[in-house]
């Protein structure tokens, strides 16, 4: 699972002129990577700035991401690469960051204006957060949250094929919250929803946070509680019950989903 490290402080400060720092460049959703994409690169180019996020420090060095114009050149011995393509090139710690930093860039860009009056924002200090000094409106980096379930009936567990899958690929059940529920009632929904059955028991595992924009995915395990299993079409092409002997092709190693899988997989072997 992508996570950032346990001892990343996230607290917001201005990093002094002393301190060291660790500097993120992004051209739109790419990052600035050495050439073999296997660590940070430092701009080569030298580009401008439009805006700079410090993210957090860790291991006493600063970091900042720093957002660079989408006609930035990558220079002599870096490349720009989109974050996905990173997954299995860069160190987990510093992919986990950049994740992070791409999310807060990405919500710093789209809130340079008020949603109510249009007027241009400005940066709070002591918190994440852009003002209107106008009407007083505050942003927020938005951050959505997501179930994930994955269904166990006796030693079978429910994996759906998404209809954006490729094909052959099956995961957990996945789906947005909507306003006014808890997380549990979206479970009990979106299980119902996508493949008619019911469920029962849930057991919380994990959360990931997902910035493909901006979702933060809690995981639970539940049991089978009742119904037939009728994949919806629009969202899920196929449904099935899959014993640990005989499984289709999961999801990455990287993602929440195929470590719920696997833990859920190692408790019904036992
Ligand atoms: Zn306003």
């Amino acid at each position: 699972m992508l996570l950032t490290p346990p001892d990343f402080d996230s607290a917001v400060f201005e990093p002094s002129e002393t301190e060291e720092t660790v500097d993120l460049f992004f051209r739109g959703g790419e990052l600035l990577v050495s050439e073999a994409a296997d660590s940070l690169a430092d701009d080569p180019a030298s580009n401008a700035r439009l805006a700079s996020v410090a993210l957090g420090r860790w291991r006493e060095r600063a970091y900042v991401a720093h957002r660079l114009p989408m006609g930035a050149s990558a220079g002599t011995g870096a490349r720009f690469a989109g974050l996905r393509s990173l997954f299995t090139s860069l160190p987990t710690a510093e992919l986990a960051i950049a994740l992070r930093a791409n999310q807060l860039l990405e919500w710093d860009r789209t809130h340079a204006h008020c949603g109510a009056c249009a007027t241009a924002t400005v940066r709070e200090h002591h918190e994440r957060a852009r003002r209107c000094p106008a009407c007083g409106l505050s942003a927020y980096p938005r951050i959505s949250p997501a179930m994930m379930c994955l269904v166990t009936r006796g030693k079978s567990i429910l994996l759906a094929r998404n209809v954006n899958f490729p094909p052959g690929r099956y995961s957990a059940l996945a789906g947005f919250l909507e306003a006014g529920e808890s997380i549990e009632d979206a479970v009990h929904r979106e299980v119902r929803e996508e493949v008619g059955v019911s469920v029962k028991n849930l057991r919380y595992f994990a959360s990931q946070s997902w910035p493909f924009p901006n979702s933060l995915m809690i995981a639970f395990t539940a049991e089978y509680a009742g119904g037939d299993l009728r994949p919806n079409g629009h969202e899920i092409a196929e449904a099935d019950w899959f014993d640990p002997g005989n499984l289709p092709q999961l999801p990455p190693e990287v993602s929440i989903a195929r470590a719920l899988i696997d833990a859920t997989l190692a408790r019904l072997r036992e």
